[in-house]
């Protein structure tokens, strides 16, 4: 006999489990699972991040999705005194004059939305960073890479690092303690269509029956029944959506990051750049070109670094289920990333590459904001477009709400967000334009 569920959750990532937290804890009474193909939580694109969180968007709904996510996650560590690594080390977006003008009307929204930001100038800036080249003049590599001068920056003081999978330790331990189940090494191969009403004749489900998600078929063993699905699949959504003929708008695409040794005085200096918080490290800082960025890792004695290479980087429609299969070039951070990090901070320079990972960014491929949709019995979530973890605990109490067929749902700190925004039905976002 299959065993039967009321809701059925597949994928162990953020999404999957900060959703399956909330559904059990606001239906104690209804019995769940997390299914997911590895062994453990966050083995998937949640594991291979680079786990920053930031609350400066150009979107008003991202704004709030992660706001509120960001307040929890603050709650969590401060109030509650649960580890989830959150340092507030702050982003800082170095611009050009001409890239200054055109956040304007994005950081008046970010005003008006209480979300918090800092202008710094140049000359500020050159004495929280020594180090830093704002300025390339006549410099024949700068002008080749078009590489802007850094006229000032703006400073998100409420954005950070967290450990993924401490939070998703989090969200896993409270789902478990609620009564919710797990079921890891299980392949879901399939989404099962059946009828509503099962009428016992051939062929079913048939064109004129109503249909419905009854459960998920494994490809090791029985299948699983449920009155609910909710597929958290992150970059493998399409793999079960497509078979069905439901559109996730959702696309995979290669990401990197490669851990650069802070050694020597400068890089050390660097990472323990002073000005910007209350710990004592430097921000996430993100150059005027290409979307380049760096953060400290002051445990790893380390910097992370990765990029933002938006077109000449293929699409991935259903990805390996191997993440092993997408790894990190040398050749891309020796020729592509490197020599615009040097030019800002020529201290990495002949900095080591200590470690360098992969993972897929799963995009959605509309207006790069999340969705959360129903179709029937079906609730899909996804499309985080590389920021899941810092909006994860707003789209699993969406996912919650919508479950409960309710039109808002309230995010922490009582915030009311209508569901249908980012449902596709009745789409009403506005489209990300700070994306890296
Ligand atoms: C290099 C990189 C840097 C990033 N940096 C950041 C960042 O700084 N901040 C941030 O917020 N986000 C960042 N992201 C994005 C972030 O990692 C994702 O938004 C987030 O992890 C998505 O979570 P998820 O649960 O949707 O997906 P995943 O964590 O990938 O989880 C999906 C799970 O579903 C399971 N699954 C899928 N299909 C099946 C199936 N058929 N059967 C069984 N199990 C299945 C998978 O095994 C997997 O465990 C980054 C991503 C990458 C790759």
């Amino acid at each position: 006999m299959p065993a039967r569920y009321d809701v059925i959750i597949v994928g162990a990532g953020i999404t999957g489990l900060a959703s399956a937290y909330h559904l059990q804890k606001n239906s104690p009474d209804k019995r769940m699972v997390v299914v997911d193909r590895f062994g453990a939580v966050a083995q998937g694109n949640t594991g291979r991040s680079n786990s920053m969180f930031r609350n400066t968007f150009s979107s008003s709904d991202n704004q709030v999705l992660a706001d509120s996510s960001v307040d929890f996650y603050l709650h969590l560590q401060e109030e509650l005194k649960v580890d989830v690594g959150l340092q507030k080390i702050g982003y800082l977006w170095l611009m050009n004059e001409a890239q200054l003008r055109r956040s304007e009307p994005y950081l008046e929204k970010m005003r008006s939305n209480g979300v918090e930001t800092v202008l710094y100038e140049r000359p500020a800036l050159r004495r929280m960073l020594p180090g830093m080249v704002t300025e390339f003049g006549a410099s024949e590599d700068a002008r080749m890479m078009g590489l802007p001068d850094v006229d000032g920056a703006v400073f998100g003081p409420k954005c950070g690092r967290l450990d993924p999978e401490k939070l998703a330790g989090f969200y896993a331990d409270g789902f478990a303690k609620a009564g919710g189940k797990f079921a890891f090494n299980s392949e879901v191969s399939a989404l099962m269509i059946g009828p509503t009403k099962r009428l016992g004749i051939e062929g079913e489900p048939h064109v004129w029956q109503e249909t419905r998600i009854e459960g998920v078929a494994l490809s090791d063993g029985e299948p699983l029944l449920a009155d609910t699905v909710v597929l958290a699949g992150g970059a493998w959504l399409n793999e079960l959506l497509e078979p069905v003929g439901v559109d996730g708008h959702v696309k995979a695409k290669k990401r990197q990051l490669f851990s650069v040794y802070a050694k020597g005085q400068d890089m050390e200096g660097l990472l323990r750049s002073r000005e910007f918080n209350s710990i004592g490290l430097a921000p996430m800082v993100i150059l005027p070109k290409a979307g380049v960025h760096f953060k400290p890792v002051s445990e790893e004695g380390c910097f992370w670094v990765g990029c933002e290479d938006e077109i000449n980087r293929q699409f991935v429609n259903i990805p390996d289920h191997d993440l092993e299969k997408y790894q990190a070039e040398a050749e891309y951070y020796q020729r592509d990333v490197l020599p615009i990090l040097s030019a800002y901070f020529p201290m990495f320079r002949d900095a080591g590459v200590k470690a360098m990972w992969a993972g897929l960014y799963a995009y959605n491929t509309l207006d790069n904001l999340p969705f959360v949709f129903r179709n029937h019995s079906l609730i899909v979530a996804g499309g985080d477009s590389g920021s899941g973890i810092m909006k994860g605990d707003s789209l699993g109490r969406v996912v919650a709400s919508v479950y409960r067929e309710e039109k808002e749902a309230t995010l922490y700190g009582g915030a009311k967000y209508k569901v249908s925004k980012i449902g596709f039905e009745r789409r009403d976002v506005e489209p990300e334009a700070w994306v890296i």
